[in-house]
């Protein structure tokens, strides 16, 4: 009865209560048959619609995915169609890359929820500096966009949301609908006034077969703001902030390849701590403020969570050949040596007030963002993850990648306050409120009264992020 019971509750964990289904060949994807080995079982549970959400999902995928009839009836077709087209065959979502590994997995992330709301499929234009990253995530089929997509190289001559926005306005649609269109919801491209999220928007989109999302944000508080998804949104997520938690353990299963560097550094290093503390440090300009000061931050933040104990006195020569005492592990993710060199230096060198033995690992320091680049990518893939795996996480400010990293670990980081030259902000750090990511360039533009507005006004589970502040995270 013992067995049973307990061999019921390790299918359930590895399958994360529901999220994911069985029907995957273990040895193409292992890190989806074992990454509950590494992680604690997450206290948030999906909801029972979220999961029945999931497998129609899967189903349409599997109907309308690639090398399908529907598939190649709707690609082969020319640049419009007639009205009467629209509506009867699949639509798809392609998603293309932009900006470095955690913008494009949130955007990602929110591009399957947009694709699950609007009946798309979600299709991915991975380069080879992503292919090697992820498992299918959708079974009996593939996400990867086929090369013999027809804009798979340029999309000069594709009409553009914009341009149909504003058609729609002065009613010069002619009664025909582009086939294909570009969606830009970059920030870069003005991100707060792109009416995206306003119903209207929606009607439009709703009838374009072949949407091509380039974006570089989380815009699914944008979602939540679409009267039309309201509903559904709640069904499926009644706790709010647990969206990217959910669709990113669901989606996000690291390569073979990615698993062993992932499984092979968390065995080495991590398997036999207590406990394990992350720390992203992610410094956009060096020039701002100098290593030092970011190290003196880390460790006032530290001290003052309690999260690492003060160091003592020198070790003596004894003390620092004693390996028996409690022991704690920093995993440190950075471009730069200098944060593990000098936080392990100091450790080793030290006693700590607790008595406790701290360990320092840094996986890599790339030195400079590549993003163009496969086995760069692998390795922030790995830390991503190895962060998601720790027990508590101190991040850094409007990172991205910080933001993948504690939402899939299910974990309120503290987050450090931006430091300015020899000094840094009292408090150095501040913890989250929410698990979400941050959407950094929300809409300010109330669609009904056609004026400016601030929606954490309108949705009490919409608060500024304590990172940037006209930033929105769900709560
Ligand atoms: P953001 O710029 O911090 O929002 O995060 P992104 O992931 O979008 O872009 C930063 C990119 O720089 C990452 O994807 C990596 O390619 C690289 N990078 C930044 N920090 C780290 C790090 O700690 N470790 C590794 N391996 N790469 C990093």
């Amino acid at each position: 009865k013992d067995t049973s019971l307990s061999s019921i509750s390790i299918a359930s964990d590895q399958l994360l209560d529901g999220l994911l289904v069985s029907a995957f060949d273990e040895s193409s994807c292992l890190s989806r048959y074992r990454s509950h080995l590494y992680r604690k079982a997450s206290p948030y549970k999906p909801s029972v619609y979220l999961i029945s959400k999931l497998r129609n999902y899967e189903s349409l995928h599997r109907s309308c995915g690639p090398r399908t009839k529907s598939y190649n009836k709707v690609m082969r077709k020319g640049p419009k169609l007639s009205k009467n087209d629209a509506g009867k065959n699949c639509k798809y979502l392609v998603w293309t890359a932009s900006n470095g590994l955690g913008n494009r997995m949130i955007t990602l992330a929110a591009a399957f929820l947009y694709a699950i709301l609007t009946d798309r499929v979600l299709l991915v234009k991975f380069g080879t500096d992503m292919f090697g990253l992820f498992c299918e995530p959708f079974p009996d089929s593939s996400w990867l966009l086929p090369r013999n997509f027809p804009y798979w190289k340029g999309q000069k001559h594709i009409e553009t949301y914009e341009n149909m926005l504003m058609n729609s306005k002065i009613n010069r649609s002619n009664g025909f609908l582009p086939q294909f269109l570009i969606l830009n919801l970059q920030h870069t491209h003005d991100g707060h006034n792109n009416f995206f999220h306003c119903d209207q928007s929606q009607v439009l989109l709703q009838k374009v077969p072949v949407l091509i999302l380039s974006s570089d944000q989380y815009f699914v508080p944008s979602l939540f703001m679409i009267p039309s998804f309201t509903q559904e949104l709640s069904n499926m997520f009644p706790k709010k902030d647990t969206v990217f938690h959910h669709l990113g353990r669901y989606l996000f299963h690291p390569s073979n390849e990615a698993w062993e560097l992932i499984s092979r550094f968390y065995e080495a290093h991590l398997a036999k701590e207590n406990e394990k503390i992350g720390l992203q440090i992610r410094v956009y300009n060096t020039h701002r403020a100098p290593h030092k000061t970011i190290i003196n931050e880390i460790l006032a933040c530290t001290l003052q969570h309690k999260l690492l104990p003060d160091i003592g006195v020198p070790k003596t020569v004894a003390e620092s050949h004693l390996k028996k005492q409690a022991s704690k592990a920093v995993l440190v993710a950075s471009l730069y040596s200098e944060y593990g060199e000098k936080l392990r230096t100091m450790y080793k060198a030290n006693t700590t007030v607790t008595g406790e033995v701290i360990n320092v690992y840094q996986p890599s320091h790339e030195g400079r963002q590549k993003s163009n680049n496969d086995t760069h990518n692998i390795k922030a893939w790995t830390e991503i993850y190895l962060l998601s795996l720790c027990d508590a996480l101190i991040t850094s400010p409007k990172s991205t990648f910080g933001y993948v990293a504690h939402s899939l670990g299910g974990l309120k980081p503290w987050i450090l306050e931006r430091a300015y030259g020899e000094t840094f902000p009292n408090p150095p750090c501040r913890r989250a409120k929410s698990m979400e990511p941050c959407f950094h360039y929300p809409p300010k533009h109330d669609c009904r009264a056609n004026n400016t507005i601030d929606f954490t006004s309108l949705f009490h589970h919409m608060k500024h992020c304590e990172d940037v502040s006209s930033g929105l995270r769900l709560v």
